[in-house]
């Protein structure tokens, strides 16, 4: 059995265009030979009746006070929903079908309600109804612990669904549809001449998916990397094949001609404080562990690190800053802040080492006017921290300066 995961999300789902598209997708593939499993997200953004937020909307608007684990049985009915749709709308064209929840198609998680750990894939009934010649459509974003209470994966979770049930089934290919022609330089709502990749590494798009480029979950490309299975990021609607993502040694089979890039793509965090804590008169070392020790205990997680002699400087969400500071100020220290602020990323597999791109950096934001709060690399990311009003300017000054729309 030559088996394919697709997985298709919420934008690709949410009209009768867009589904008519998936339905060619799942036609044009069936009519090859393969056999589909195909992963659903639910349909439409925040406002459209069966999305995500607007059931957590709806939620809210009804006491307010649902449980975490109450919470995650009412986000299951949009996969559900939009799984069942698919579902009628392939077998009104003759198509077999067999929707599975994620618990059914064999997704054991742990109990962290909203943002849950897939623990094991188990996908006999998904298997059986395949090997029946049926077509099975499994609700993205959500399994079911050991006890059988239903979880959610935490945003972008079908993604994670998609590329877990490729590799526990073995699968030859797991394609992302999505709203946009498949892994961009930059994400094209505000860097308007980002051009797609032709194929990316798994590390390079999983460094890029942590900066930020929402495109495709970063757990998701783990788990494709772990097992070696390729993914495609692709338009619903469009026939263009996207961006492959597979390891380095399978660039071969793809043409090409910008493998030995340095730079790969552009990514941004928007909405973080920056927390600079210091310690006049020395003694740094045990600041520094007070200080990420507490936020550790407060379940703060902190990004953009720098330590030096006389502190520490770090980041936040902004959501979590009035937290970080009030609990700093609680065990003595004076933390200073600065919020509205952006991460701006430079990833490439290339950067390691090259001379002159760091300079870069600071030349185009420069000429562009921007003040860099904070800056830090890896082998394979460039960082730098700027206000949030100048995140869109400099996203499109770096994509410029490194020439990534060519
Ligand atoms: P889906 O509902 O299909 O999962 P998402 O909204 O999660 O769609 O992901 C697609 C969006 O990711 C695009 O509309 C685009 O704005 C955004 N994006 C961010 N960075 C990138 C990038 N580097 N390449 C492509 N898209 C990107
Ligand atoms: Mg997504």
């Amino acid at each position: 059995m030559r088996i394919m995961v697709q997985k298709f999300g919420g934008t690709s789902l949410s009209t009768v265009q867009a589904r008519e598209h998936v339905l060619r997708h799942v036609k044009r593939e069936l009519e090859a030979g393969l056999s589909l499993v195909i992963v659903v997200s639910a349909m439409g953004r925040r406002g459209e009746p069966y999305a995500t937020d607007t059931l957590l909307d709806w939620a809210a608007q009804n006491g307010n006070a649902l449980s975490a684990r109450e919470k995650d049985l009412l986000l299951c009915c949009g996969e559900i929903i939009s799984a069942t749709t698919l579902s009628s709308l392939l077998e009104h064209e003759g198509i077999p079908t067999t929707v599975l929840t994620g618990a059914q198609a064999g997704f054991v998680t742990d109990d962290n309600f909203g943002n849950a750990r897939i623990l094991d894939v188990r996908p006999v009934r998904v298997l059986e109804q395949l090997q029946l010649g049926r077509v099975v459509v499994v609700t993205g974003f959500q399994g079911q612990t050991e006890n059988g209470d239903f979880t959610t994966l935490g945003r972008g979770g079908s993604d994670t669904s998609a590329t877990a049930l490729g590799a526990a089934l073995r699968a030859e290919m797991v394609d992302i549809y999505t709203d946009v022609n498949g892994i961009l330089t930059a994400d094209p709502r505000i860097v308007e001449d980002a051009r797609p990749l032709t194929v990316v590494s798994y590390a390079e798009i999983c460094n890029m998916a942590h900066h930020g480029a929402k495109v495709i979950h970063p757990r998701a490309v783990e788990i494709a990397m772990q097992s070696q299975i390729p993914v495609r990021v692709r338009s619903t609607f469009a026939d263009t094949e996207g961006t492959l993502v597979t390891h380095p040694e399978g660039f071969q089979d793809v043409q090409t001609g910008i493998v030995d890039r340095y730079v790969t793509g552009i990514a941004y965090v928007s909405n973080v404080t920056q927390i600079t804590v210091d310690v006049p008169g020395g003694g740094a070392d045990r600041l520094q562990l007070k200080v990420f020790k507490t936020m550790a205990e407060n379940s703060i997680s902190v990004d953009f690190i720098n330590v030096t002699p006389s502190g520490v400087v770090y980041t936040v969400f902004d959501s979590d800053s009035e937290k970080a500071i009030q609990v700093l100020q609680e065990i003595g220290l004076k933390p200073q802040s600065l919020s509205g602020c952006a991460k701006v990323s430079v990833i490439g597999g290339g950067i390691n080492g090259v001379p002159g791109i760091m300079a870069r950096i600071v030349e185009s934001l420069t000429l562009a006017d921007i003040q860099i709060l904070q800056s830090a690399d890896s082998n394979t990311t460039i960082w730098v921290l700027v206000k949030k009003e100048d995140m869109v300017q400099a996203l499109r000054a770096l994509h410029a300066s490194f020439e990534l729309h060519l």
